[in-house]
């Protein structure tokens, strides 16, 4: 395995780094799974960590790489423009309102490279995701968390939009929300964004990260897309890594005013997206059957699960995602190394301080199935 932790000559180094990257750690992507995919060879690894779609991708997606692999020698569109016309007229915006990049993870360390940096503030939320934190620090921005929610509050452990806006100083810029939300899997309502959304100044660039928004089926959710024509200080970011299946082809996107897209422009590698990748996603973004088809099943699949850990006696944070974040106090360690030792991933939470939780994704039924027997060998 590679080794985690500190490398020798990394202090030496990091002295000469800026000073928002001195103090960064770098982004925890959780156990090391080729070397764990070749432990558990024989016997399949369920991963479970990663909030990866079991099912995979649209066949389309599989045959536009196929299509695409005579020519690997040739630069891709630096426009991606079939998929941002594909993506403009899908979410009915405009095609200037939209970049790409590789992952969503890339355009949310962009927009701190744009808009933070030394002397500013950046604002998310406690238990938000661990990327934020990230981007705000390696541009050498003063991070802000907002309280969450308590853990008995109906959202759980959620983003609480009050809390945001009053951590929101003179100097903040921008503000990272995530609607449905990585770790906790709540989510906020629509009438209370855009509520959120009149109070926030108009020089904070507000980025809501919808990277499990296909998979919301809570009727009060909505997405800050409808909101998006009255604020040009909004963005949207999106992925083609959950719901569409693609995570290994690593490509997302942001929408908002073409104004705010094109000072983005100018810090996008220019072929940062391969081609590859754009084919595969507008190939995806087209087979809306295949998305009908994973919705569902993991719409069944998340409340099996739900309703399993809550029968043996979890605690369960509501979730409107393809994952659960499930409290299982003491024994939560043990728990862990039990199903790893088992061939079960899942992801440790100590790190989100959440060292009492693990956050499972829903896999596919037979892997559910697995994970359940297992955790009943590791609990009895
Ligand atoms: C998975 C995830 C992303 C997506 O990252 P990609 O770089 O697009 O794969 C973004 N935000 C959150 C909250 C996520 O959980």
């Amino acid at each position: 395995m590679i080794a985690a932790g500190p490398v020798p000559g990394e202090e030496f180094f990091s002295a000469l780094a800026q000073p928002g990257i001195r103090r960064l750690r770098a982004y925890d992507p959780g156990h090391d799974l080729v070397a764990l995919r070749r432990e558990f060879a024989i016997r399949h690894l369920v991963e479970l960590g990663s909030n990866e779609n079991p099912y995979g991708p649209s066949a389309r997606a599989r045959e536009a790489v196929l299509g695409g692999l005579h020519a690997l020698h040739r630069y891709p569109d630096p426009l991606g423009g079939d998929l941002r016309r594909a993506l403009a007229k899908h979410h009915g915006v405009d095609v200037a309102g939209i970049v790409l990049g590789t992952g969503s993870h890339e355009l949310l360390m962009q927009f701190a490279q744009v808009f933070a940096g030394p002397g500013l503030d950046v604002v998310a939320s406690q238990y938000g995701f661990a990327v934020y934190a990230i981007a705000a620090q390696a541009a050498g921005a003063n991070l802000r968390l907002a309280t969450a929610f308590p853990r008995e509050h109906a959202m759980a452990r959620g983003h609480d939009l009050d809390a945001v806006l009053a951590a929101i100083t003179p100097t903040t810029r921008l503000l990272y929300l995530a609607n449905p939300n990585n770790p906790t899997g709540t989510w906020f309502a629509a009438d209370a964004f855009a509520a959120f959304m009149a109070n926030v100044p108009r020089d904070v660039v507000v980025v809501v990260d919808e990277a499990y928004a296909e998979l919301v089926d809570a009727t009060d959710f909505g997405s800050a897309l409808q909101t998006l024509p009255r604020y040009p200080n909004l963005v949207v970011t999106r992925t083609f890594s959950k719901a569409y299946a693609l995570a290994g082809m690593r490509i997302g996107y942001a929408i908002a005013h073409p104004g705010l897209i094109a000072v983005m422009e100018r810090v996008r590698e220019s072929f940062n997206v391969n081609h590859l990748a754009l084919a595969a996603a507008e190939a995806a973004l087209g087979d809306h059957e295949h998305l009908r088809w994973v919705l569902q099943r993991n719409r069944e699949e998340l409340a099996r699960l739900a309703t399993a850990f809550t029968a043996r006696g979890c605690f369960v944070y509501p979730s409107q995602t393809n994952f659960l974040l499930v409290e299982f106090g003491a024994r939560t360690q043990a728990v862990e190394a039990a199903l790893l030792a088992d061939g079960i991933v899942l992801r440790p939470m100590a790190g989100y301080g959440l060292a009492d939780c693990l956050r499972i994704t829903v896999g596919e039924r037979g892997e559910n199935t697995r994970l359940l027997e297992a955790l009943d060998r590791a609990m009895s």
